[in-house]
């Protein structure tokens, strides 16, 4: 099954990816993850993008098309996928029907409120991604993840300012995608408000799993 996953920052799109890739047995591909392992690396990506990244603004679509095409093109991905984060734009999301045929198009939907308060207590593992929140879902070990042990750490684009920027970016550049994949008719919507184990229910029964 080739999902896109499709949220404001915060919905939830990254915690649910890593339940729903047990039950669909398909790779999570998330752009965010693969521009900060390239900063993590200091590759040539990472070094271009990670002023733009901890600003909260959207990399170029240029770029980012050309990874997703050459992602998408590694054999794991042929039996399907999750892309989460991707695409943003319009154009990113046309460039995405040239090359690939999605089967659905899934909408976390949430409130401002819920997204702010998620974004400012999330912790991320710098190793594997891994996502905990600083009230709601502490690491066992304070500061350590429980499932690599790598260190948990703030993002530095989630911190206010570049929340405020990343929503502004969201509302202008990304939610548009909302109405574009509703007219194909592939558009579904699932309540991302709940705690993380009731809306993957909510996305089962979305898919008719
Ligand atoms: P995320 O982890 O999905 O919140 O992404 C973190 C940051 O990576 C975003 O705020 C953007 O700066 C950049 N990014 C991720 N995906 C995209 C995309 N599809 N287009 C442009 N920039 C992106």
């Amino acid at each position: 099954m080739k999902l896109i996953f499709l949220g404001p920052p915060g919905a939830g799109k990254g915690t649910l990816a890593a339940k729903a890739v047990d039950i669909l047995k398909v790779p999570h591909i998330s752009t965010g993850v693969i521009f900060r392992s390239a900063i993590a690396a200091k590759s040539p990506l990472g070094l271009k993008v990670k002023a733009i990244i901890d600003s909260g603004k959207l990399v170029d679509d240029e770029t980012t098309i050309e990874l997703v095409k050459e992602r998408l093109a590694q054999g794991d991905a042929q039996k399907g996928y999750i892309l989460d984060g991707f695409p943003r734009t319009i154009p990113q999301a046309e460039a995405l029907a040239r090359f690939s045929s999605a089967d659905k198009a899934v909408n976390f939907d949430i409130p401002d409120s819920a997204v702010l308060e998620r974004l400012s207590g999330r912790r991320v593992c710098r190793k594997c991604g891994a996502n905990y929140h600083a009230v709601f879902n502490k690491p066992k070990t304070a500061g350590v993840c429980d499932a690599c042990g790598g260190e948990i750490y703030v993002r530095e684009d989630d911190r206010e300012e570049a929340i405020r920027k990343r929503l502004e970016v969201y509302r202008e550049q990304t939610a548009p995608l909302i109405g574009f994949y509703r007219k194909k008719g592939l558009l579904l919507d699932v309540d991302a408000s709940p705690g993380a184990d009731e809306v993957v229910g909510n996305f089962r029964k979305a898919l008719g799993l």
